[in-house]
């Protein structure tokens, strides 16, 4: 495990003495020209209210998403924006914020915001809530406001490189036994292969058929690949805490993974919040850009089909619908790629209403699922998808985020609904056309 930079290990001692002056530094050291502007632009319309679950579940105004924003704002309006100088001393600015605020808005900044971006989708100002509430949680971070699970996930991802403390041998176990079903290797540390790929803590606990079946797509492809013994876990709870710090160090250990077996390509997993920060927040927040390509699963296996290397034979018959991973989907540009493959998989394909990048989050997603105080709200907020699911009649479930499965199995099984949740590349695995039987010549015995 390579070394934790003092800036994460700072990260982390924040909580144990919560300061609402660091948190305030913190949101000022946010406010850039483009956010200033978005901090300045709400129009009070309440479209983003309709557009979030936590909300529409709720009716609660606290849970309308451009006032999660509020303790950011405030610091924004006294410290930083125009005339604020004035404004104070003419007793015109808000008050301070102060430590109660932050404790009290905790939770309307980690537990009912999933960073899922339909309310941005929403707002006709084209104010990115989303993308504000993740750099509010920088502040509520850097203070000591963020949830206790949180820090303490973070710790254990900086000290064993998973956040629920998923190390090699875990791993290593869970190749084995993937080998033995499949019958076939799976490459660990080959290097100059052309694909390394990382996982999720959630796959290899919950999901380890994701490895088998990305053997054997792999194999019927000819797909050169790897898995790194160390620097795997895809997972990243500094994006989802709101700590670049976090973030920066544990992105470091998939990128040095990367350069050591000098591969051309990273796979990001099924898990969309790893697509987020490996894809679009990686590079800047390093500093540098990457020496090779990031690519979604769902994208390669797309690519792989296109190029008639991922041929299939015969489809599933029951009536299967497909969950929209935000951060893959709406914030992640991919809306397509998943549709063709279950198209080419699915004979029952059916949509549920706001599909694609109108789809409602699973509800766990920007650390919600790790928060223990937040299982009730998040819950509750699963009333909009069974709702969407319901709609659609379906059998089962698909889709390519593994901490949505996990998330949409335990709403599934807590509401005592009885629908599978499958994973789409394992789908897809189990449709591959067989390799062709090898005929051996005959002999002259
Ligand atoms: S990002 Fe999603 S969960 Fe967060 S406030 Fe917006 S709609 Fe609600
Ligand atoms: S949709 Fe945009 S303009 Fe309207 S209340 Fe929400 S943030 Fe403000």
């Amino acid at each position: 495990m390579s070394a934790v930079p003092d800036s994460a290990r700072a990260v982390l001692k924040a909580a144990e003495a919560p300061d609402s002056r660091k948190a305030v530094a913190g949101f000022l050291a946010q406010v850039t020209r483009d956010a200033a502007f978005q901090l300045e632009a709400c129009v009070h319309c309440g479209q983003c209210a309709d557009a979030c679950h936590f909300y529409l579940v709720t009716r609660d105004p606290r849970y309308t998403p451009i006032h999660k924003l509020r303790p950011m704002v405030k610091a924004y309006q006294r410290e930083r924006a125009p005339f604020s100088a004035l404004k104070k001393r003419l007793g015109l600015a808000p008050p301070e914020v102060t430590a109660e605020e932050l404790t009290e808005w905790s939770e309307l900044l980690y537990d009912s915001c999933n960073l899922c971006g339909r309310c941005t989708l929403v707002c006709p100002m084209g104010i990115d809530i989303a993308g504000m509430v993740r750099r509010a949680r920088e502040g509520m971070v850097a203070g000591g406001f963020a949830p206790a699970d949180l820090y303490q996930a973070a710790q254990r991802a900086l000290d064993t490189g998973s956040p629920i403390g998923v190390g090699w041998p875990a791993l290593r176990r869970q190749i084995e036994l993937q080998e033995q079903e499949t019958g076939l290797k799976v490459p660990v540390d080959v290097e100059g292969a052309d694909y390394l790929v990382v996982l999720s803590s959630m796959e290899i606990i919950g999901f380890a058929e994701i490895i088998g079946a990305l053997a054997r797509i792999f194999h019927h492809a000819g797909v050169s690949w790897t898995l790194p013994s160390s620097g795997f876990e895809a997972t990243n709870i500094g994006v989802q805490m709101g700590s670049r710090d976090v973030a920066a160090a544990l992105l470091e250990r998939i990128v040095a993974a990367a350069e050591r077996l000098k591969v051309k390509y990273v796979i990001s997993p099924e898990c969309g919040h790893a697509y987020s920060a490996l894809r679009w927040e990686g590079p800047n927040l390093l500093g540098r850009p990457y020496p090779f390509k990031v690519v979604q699963i769902v994208e390669l296996l797309d690519q792989l089909a296109k190029e008639g290397r991922l041929r299939t034979r015969g489809k599933d018959t029951r009536r299967l619908t497909f969950h929209d991973p935000c951060q893959i989907v709406r914030r992640g540009g991919l809306p397509q790629a998943p549709r063709r493959l279950m198209n080419q998989v699915s004979g029952g394909f059916v949509e549920m209403p706001d599909r694609g990048v109108a789809n409602f989050c699973c509800g766990g997603g920007g650390g919600v699922s790790a928060i223990h105080r937040a299982e009730k709200l998040r819950f509750s907020a699963f009333e909009c998808k069974k709702r969407q699911v319901e709609a659609t009649g379906a059998e089962a479930l698909v889709t390519t985020c593994a901490n949505c499965r996990n998330v949409l199995e335990e709403a599934i099984e807590q509401d005592g609904m009885s629908l599978p949740v499958l994973g789409l590349t394992e789908l897809v695995a189990q449709y591959l056309e067989p390799d062709p039987v090898q005929v051996l010549p005959a002999t002259n015995a």
